[in-house]
């Protein structure tokens, strides 16, 4: 009896280990493509787009993508820290197929300037073949900066290069996309995903990474209101400012905000007494936002010691982010 019933066994095994294998795909598993810390030096501002139609929507069911955007966007905080080289990484070992280093670095700022960049969106970019017909592309590295040439062999964690702002980038980021088969695999979905944001989920990534939709990118100060661009390129990094400044204005850059989401900004002067003040609901969703808060100095100069700003964002009963600055008058 022993005799017959192990073929038999064996014979079920074999089913079912078939009637799995007949859907598996040889996975590839993912490093960070960028060497930063996530949520402290860097974001994901924008997520691979799994409407297959017109709409957008990222895989937590969020709008921290656009249509047809078929990468994950690593971004870091401004063209300063750009400057200063945060070196893009090859995510999984490979084989470099492609580069192209000569693309200059300048922020698309208007809609209209991505006509001029048509044809290399991408920028500065490699592409590593990592075998069983797994891709990756890194895009918008900076210019010369890829140490890097066709055929060389990475492992994952190699530098490529540097985040750069080439092609069609709006800010400082490494786009990372990911293929199989010449199609596009969402990394925190998986090969098997149906499009949406409903299916269930198998990420490429090594380690964990948690859907971070909303967040702050930098706070500080600054004598004057700043405007994104501004921002983005890397200015008001002050520590001191002068007594005979025109004004103390607190300001954030956060992402991710939703349409109701309330914001706290609070500038204390040297004694700390609230000197402005600004509680109100967000009235449009954004993707990137700035918003500040000031004291003028008229005419008498700004009480010198050390002033403190105060930001919270909160969505229902939630604070998403609670963040506190100081800047000394002097
Ligand atoms: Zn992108």
């Amino acid at each position: 009896m022993r005799k017959q019933l192990i073929p038999l066994l064996l014979g079920l095994i074999l089913a079912v280990g078939c009637g799995q294998a007949s859907r598996a795909v040889p996975s590839l598993k993912l490093g960070l493509p960028i060497d930063c810390t996530l949520g402290q030096d860097c974001f994901v501002l924008l997520y691979p787009d799994r409407d297959p139609g017109p709409g957008a929507v990222d895989f937590g069911c969020g709008r921290m993508t656009y249509d047809g955007h078929k990468g994950t966007d690593f971004g870091i905080p401004d063209e300063e820290t750009m400057a200063q080289g945060v070196p893009v990484k090859s995510a999984a070992a490979g084989t470099v197929l492609r580069t192209r280093n000569n693309i200059l670095d300048r922020r698309i700022q208007d809609p209209d300037q991505t006509t001029e960049v048509k044809g290399t969106e991408c920028g500065n970019g490699v592409v590593i073949d990592h075998g069983q017909n797994w891709q990756t592309q890194y895009c918008h590295l900076r210019q010369g900066s890829i140490t890097v040439q066709p055929g060389d062999q990475v492992s994952e964690g190699s530098k490529l290069g540097l985040v750069g702002v080439s092609g069609e980038a709006s800010f400082p980021h490494v786009h990372l996309s990911v293929r199989y088969q010449d199609q596009v695999i969402d990394p925190f979905v998986g090969i098997d995903a149906e499009s949406g944001c409903q299916s269930p989920k198998n990420p490429l990534w090594k380690t964990d990474l948690p859907y971070q939709s909303t967040g702050l990118i930098r706070a500080g100060f600054s004598t004057q209101l700043p405007e994104i661009d501004q921002l983005w390129s890397g200015a008001f990094k002050e520590n001191t400012l002068p007594v005979n400044s025109p004004a103390v204005v607190f300001w954030v850059h956060t992402y991710g905000m939703l349409k109701g989401d309330q914001e706290q900004l609070q500038l204390r002067d040297p004694s700390g007494k609230v000197v402005a003040n600004f509680n109100q609901a967000v009235s449009d969703s954004q993707k990137v936002w700035t918003r500040s808060v000031g004291k003028k100095g008229t005419q008498t100069p700004l009480m010198p010691g050390r002033w403190s700003g105060q930001y919270q964002l909160v969505r229902g009963q939630q604070i998403l982010v609670d963040h506190q600055a100081t800047v000394l008058v002097e």
